[in-house]
């Protein structure tokens, strides 16, 4: 099969801020690694105080103008943006393959999912319509408007280093916000070629600025007086921690956490496409997603069905370097997430789950020094152990056996967690019933991973959502920005003395 080529060349991932691409100038770098081979590709900078502040500085600057600017407008530079982001798609996809190890087939897809949302915030005009009362009180008008609130912010995930910052740029830009992106340092690429894209379109400098950076850069925008609101993707220590840190200085936050999304499959289920689904969505970006299913409920007779084909599907996995097109799944994100995960699998093991397929140990040749780990497949795992209770993110499938539909939603609903959860039946009655019962945010029926598109809005329930506002759609619309209510009468309608009572509506 063929190769894809990236372009990656800097030798050092720097910020942008204002417009400018900025080396870093606090003595202080990441390392960033193919994960494929293995080997030191680059280093990214990692801001200090003063780095973040100059880009806070660049955004509060730009912000005036831009939220002056006519939505309309604000939509024709987001539609050049749109137009970029189609034409530098396969780019996009290699630098995240080059530095996450998805394959690359799936990181087009992250990248066209970033793509729908920037084609929804063209929408913007529609989108910030307000709402408006002739005559609440004779000669009284009333409408409400909603206005961009400044300096706003995203810290975002290894996982999707193009499709989450896109959950989140392209609303807060069109509803006139000025934003900064702190990627995450793993797979920092990504961030400065979207950086680079906006300039081509036409987006007034220090409009989008991107810092480098880890917890050092996070903290100050975190304490900066002039950031209004951040949005945050990752781990639930850290969105929790973002949550209560944001809030205690006066931010609106919204904090998107991690997951353990389970698969009921009932006995009326179609096998074969039950294996199909928990193949692609527990391997897939070797179950580096926050929407990987980890845990298959096997409802009745459903599990001895459905373990014979799992266990030959997992054994078979085509697992290489993510730029050769015929992968199914690429290599860990880094050693360290690979240590975490095989020390998951010894604990699974210890605790006395059965391992069916052992991914530990998996070799691909020519690349001896990646980070690989080949798909791992439980069985008999009970709801008392780590391996079931954690977020492991990796390509490992856990199997619970249980009796029934009540037992699997049970199971469901008393999970810390609460992101993604799919249902596989044939049965009209179960799936409504399962969609209406169970207490998770996002829900499929014969659906493995129910990502929501652009216009309905991301985010989970439990400890996978810190605040009350999605992420995109009409939520992020709303979270970007606040409302104002207008009253309004002119002369001619005001009746002679002052008022002290509540004003009715006369
Ligand atoms: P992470 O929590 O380690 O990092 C996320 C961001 O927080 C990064 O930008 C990182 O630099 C920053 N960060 C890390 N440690 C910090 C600290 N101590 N203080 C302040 N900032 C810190 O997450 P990750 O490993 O990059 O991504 C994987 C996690 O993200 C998984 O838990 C996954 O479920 C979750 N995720 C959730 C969603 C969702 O929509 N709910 C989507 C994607 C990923």
């Amino acid at each position: 099969m063929g190769k894809i080529e990236t372009n990656l060349s800097a030798a050092e991932v720097g910020h942008h801020i204002g417009g400018a691409i900025r080396s870093g100038m606090s003595g202080r770098h990441g390392d960033v690694y193919n994960p494929a081979t293995g080997a030191l590709a680059r280093t990214v900078a990692l801001a200090d105080e003063s780095e973040v502040d100059a880009a806070v500085q660049a955004a509060k600057a730009a912000f005036p103008a831009w939220a002056d600017t006519p939505p309309i407008r604000r939509a024709r530079v987001i539609f050049k943006f749109l137009e970029l982001m189609n034409q530098h798609k396969a780019a996009l996809a290699a630098a995240i393959t080059a530095e996450h190890g998805k394959v690359f087939t799936d990181a087009e897809g992250e990248v066209s999912r970033a793509i729908d949302v920037v084609e929804f915030a063209c929408g913007i005009p529609q989108l910030l319509k307000g709402d408006y009362t002739d005559q609440v009180s004779t000669g009284i008008d009333n409408w409400t408007m909603r206005q961009p609130l400044g300096v706003v912010a995203g810290i975002t995930p290894f996982n999707f280093p193009c499709m989450v910052p896109a959950w989140m740029f392209p609303v807060a830009i069109a509803c006139g916000n000025s934003f900064i992106l702190k990627p995450s340092p793993t797979d920092p690429s990504p961030s400065l070629m979207i950086a680079d894209l906006w300039q081509q379109a036409g987006l007034p400098d220090g409009v989008f600025n991107v810092v480098q950076g880890d917890k050092v850069a996070v903290d100050a925008l975190l304490a900066h007086p002039d950031v209004r609101a951040v949005s945050f993707v990752g781990s639930t220590p850290i969105a929790n921690y973002i949550y209560e840190t944001g809030a205690r200085h006066g931010k609106r936050v919204q904090a998107l956490g991690g997951a353990k999304n389970h698969m009921i499959v009932m006995p009326d289920a179609d096998i074969d496409q039950a294996v199909d689904a928990l193949i692609g969505s527990a391997y897939g970006s070797a179950g580096e997603r926050c929407m990987a299913i980890s845990v298959a409920v096997l409802v009745g007779d459903a599990a001895d069905k459905i373990m014979p084909k799992l266990v030959e599907r997992t054994r078979t996995l085509k697992i290489k370097n993510g730029m050769e097109l015929d992968a199914e799944m690429g290599p860990i994100v880094t050693s360290a997430a690979l240590a975490r995960i095989t020390g998951y699998i010894e604990d699974g093991v210890k605790a006395g789950a059965k391992l069916l397929v052992d991914g530990r140990g998996h070799k691909v040749a020519g690349h001896e020094h990646g980070f690989w780990l080949g798909g791992t497949l439980f069985d008999d795992v009970t709801p008392d152990m780590r391996i079931y209770r954690e977020e492991i993110f990796g390509p490992v499938l856990c199997c619970v056996r249980v009796p029934d539909f009540a037992a699997a939603v049970d199971l469901v609903n008393r999970h810390e967690f609460g992101n993604g959860v799919s249902c596989f039946t044939r049965d009209g009655n179960v799936a409504r019933e399962f969609a209406r019962r169970i207490e998770v945010g996002m829900v499929g029926v014969n659906v493995p991973i129910p990502v929501p598109m652009a216009w309905h809005g991301f985010g989970g329930w439990k400890r996978s959502l810190f605040g009350d506002m999605h992420a995109y759609g009409e939520e992020g619309v709303r979270f970007y920005t606040k409302q104002k209510s207008v009253m309004q009468r002119w002369p001619e309608s005001i009746g002679k003395g002052a008022e002290f009572v509540m004003p009715t509506a006369k």
